[in-house]
């Protein structure tokens, strides 16, 4: 049976970085639902076309579609040790359809970790980004609607993994190495 670990935290936190040096180190799937759209959106698919007007807004996606992805991407991955999902879920009905995805493998959300970081930390690291990896969300004003939506929606669903089991916080504005060391001391003993 798969281990399946939900990276929580608010855009740049560390949560693509982090989820690509477990899912290196420990062999699980990392699960990328803002990669997932973005390949969407260079291959100029149709859903591509639409999704990258919303994302450039900061805006989220619509549950189906993401939803629908990520299904789609489980079942592409019988035989993954686990899945990290990363940027998934967002909302509340992301939540619910995940956890009735993984009930049909006889599986459930084994560890949710939450990157903490700063507001201005983000601002910064964002702007950082936006120089390095021209990414066309990265912008003052796309990052304050994702900051929002982030607030608004995907911070509300804390409490639903909450009430089953704990959610463990990671200092996210410590170095990569020291938050990946974070994240293996919470991890280790439970595998
Ligand atoms: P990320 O790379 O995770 O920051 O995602 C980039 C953008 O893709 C987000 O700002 C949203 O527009 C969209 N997106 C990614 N994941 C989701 C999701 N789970 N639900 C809705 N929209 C998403």
């Amino acid at each position: 049976m798969g281990y399946n670990i939900v990276f929580f935290g608010p855009p740049a936190a560390g949560k693509g970085t982090q989820a690509k040096i477990i899912e290196s180190k420990y062999g699980f799937k990392q699960l990328s639902t803002g990669d997932m759209l973005r390949a969407q959106v260079a291959e100029g698919t149709e859903l591509g076309v639409r999704a990258k007007k919303i994302m450039d807004a900061g805006g989220l996606v619509s549950d189906d579609i993401v939803i629908g992805m990520i299904e789609d991407n489980m079942n592409r991955n019988p035989d993954a040790k686990g899945f990290i999902f990363d940027g998934f879920p967002r909302t509340n009905a992301q939540a619910q359809a995940l956890d009735l995805m993984l009930a049909k493998r006889d599986e459930k959300i084994d560890l949710v970790l939450e990157l903490d970081v700063d507001y201005n930390a983000l601002i910064e690291r964002v702007e950082i980004r936006a120089a390095k990896e021209g990414r066309s969300d990265d912008t003052v004003e796309a990052l304050k609607n994702r900051l929002d939506q982030y607030r608004d929606y995907s911070s509300l669903i804390l409490p639903y993994y909450q009430i089953q089991g704990p959610v463990h916080k990671i200092d996210g504005m410590k170095s990569i190495d020291d938050v990946t060391q974070q994240i293996e001391n919470i991890l280790g003993p439970l595998l």
